[in-house]
């Protein structure tokens, strides 16, 4: 049986898909963190591309994708669909899974999707040097691949408790050329004053997000990058559901269920929102199941309101998913789903009973994850392995029931630097999520 379906490197779509185009109303303006009036685009220039801050807010359907970014992306563009062949008969089930597989990226990931595209914007644009915040590393580590890749600087601010839980993810970014500091850190006004409340903090993402825009706002040559969360990164992560279309269609297969873990809300919007546009074009019903652990449960438990993106305050505020800025979580091993907010653009989905979520505790993800390795042989990121186990866990429901659904599951990242993570679980040390 056919198992693999790439697209030859000829048909690598150009252009990304801008879901805002289909919202059918604007999404409520990012707030000024001072003034909380509607922040003008242009007060976001401080901090971003001039290009990223036009793409925020724009409404064309279709954005081309610049020539030098598809020469970055041919490095590992287009990424493998594949069909579970193997843990479907694991399961018995009668329901045909995919997996569109991101971990072939240089960093193993799908972030490397935006990065690149930011890192470019802000060649064009003079910039010198990019700070940023990293979880789990992946982040980190696509960015500071992209700023070399274009001759930037990069500094990146690591939460403390992945520092040290992930040390060769350092390595990876300075390997890369980049400066890694763990945060929070000495360095920061935001990062001291954290350290004097808490001087064991294991640090955060809103923390480290504070750090590295301080950072960049006290230095001219200096601008900040966000992984997640904002329109612009969804809308470069859309080449990844744009090619997983075409794959769907030579495989002869239409998905039932699009399921994919969310941080930030980048993979999952990456995948799901060009399956979104086909199957309203074409009249067709599909299931979008956004996962999220229990122990930083955004869409299952947030409220939606404006909040900031960062512990300090200084980020625009945005009306999405939250659980309150300040909210620091435990320190589980799917570091890339600790984050307090959501994309505004999959809060709205939500809301307008697109999307839905469910939220997974760490050890019943973690036994799926090794049920994936052992049948497809790939080790899911962490992360990833939450779309995994929600897509295990319907796959049985269909064995019941006895309901050939098509799913596809968003595989974002592979567990290469998470070995500590499935050693913890291989040895029954891994914390039921009720019990943190
Ligand atoms: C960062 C990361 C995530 C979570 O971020 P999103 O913006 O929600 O995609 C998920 N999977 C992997 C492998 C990651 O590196």
């Amino acid at each position: 049986m056919k198992r693999i379906f790439n697209l030859p490197q000829e048909e690598l779509p150009r252009r990304w898909y801008n879901v805002l185009a289909d919202l059918g109303e604007p999404l409520p303006p990012p707030l000024d963190p001072r003034t909380k009036e509607p922040l003008e685009p242009e007060a976001l220039k401080a901090l971003f591309a001039e290009e990223c801050v036009a793409q925020e807010v724009s409404t064309d359907r279709f954005i081309d994708i610049p020539e030098e970014v598809l020469e970055v992306y041919r490095l590992w563009r287009p990424t493998p669909l594949f069909r579970a062949v193997n843990l479907e008969r694991a399961l018995k089930t009668p329901a045909r899974i995919y997996y569109k597989y991101e971990g072939t990226s240089p960093t193993g990931s799908h972030k490397p999707n935006t990065a690149v595209a930011q890192a470019y914007y802000h060649k064009v644009e003079g910039t010198k040097r990019l700070t940023t915040e990293t979880g789990a590393g992946q982040w980190g580590s696509a960015l500071s691949f992209a700023c070399h890749v274009f001759g930037l600087a990069c500094t990146v601010y690591m939460v403390r408790v992945s520092y040290e839980q992930k040390p060769y993810r350092r390595v990876m970014m300075e390997v890369y050329g980049a400066e890694v500091i763990p945060s929070p850190s000495e360095r920061t006004e935001a990062g001291r004053k954290i350290l004097a409340k808490e001087p064991d903090s294991t640090g955060s993402l809103g923390i480290a997000i504070s750090e590295a825009i301080e950072t960049a706002l006290n230095d001219p040559g200096t601008k900040y990058s966000l992984g997640s969360v904002l329109n612009h990164v969804l809308l470069h992560q859309t080449i990844v559901g744009e090619e997983a279309l075409l794959q769907m269609e030579m495989a002869g297969d239409y998905p039932d269920v699009v399921v994919g873990c969310v941080g930030g809300g980048s993979n999952f919007g990456g995948l799901m929102l060009p399956f979104f546009r086909d199957a309203q074009s074409r009249g067709r019903k599909v299931e979008f199941v956004a996962t999220e652990p229990v122990a930083c449960p955004t869409i299952t438990k947030g409220e939606v309101r404006y909040d900031y993106g960062d512990t300090a305050e200084m980020t625009p505020l945005l009306k999405m998913h939250t659980l309150g800025h300040e909210f620091v979580p435990p320190p589980i091993h799917a570091g890339g789903l600790r984050y307090h907010g959501m994309a505004p653009i999959v809060t709205h989905l939500v809301r307008k009973g697109v999307v839905k979520a469910v939220a997974l505790d760490q050890v019943h993800v973690f036994e799926g994850a090794v049920l994936f390795a052992q049948t497809e042989g790939i080790i899911p990121a962490p992360e990833s392995a939450h779309a995994v186990r929600a897509a295990i866990d319907l796959a049985k429901q269909c064995a019941e029931t006895g309901e050939e659904k098509v799913i596809l599951i968003g595989l974002s990242g592979h567990g290469h630097f998470d070995m500590s993570a499935y050693a913890d679980y291989l040895a029954g040390k891994l914390v039921s999520t009720a019990s943190l």
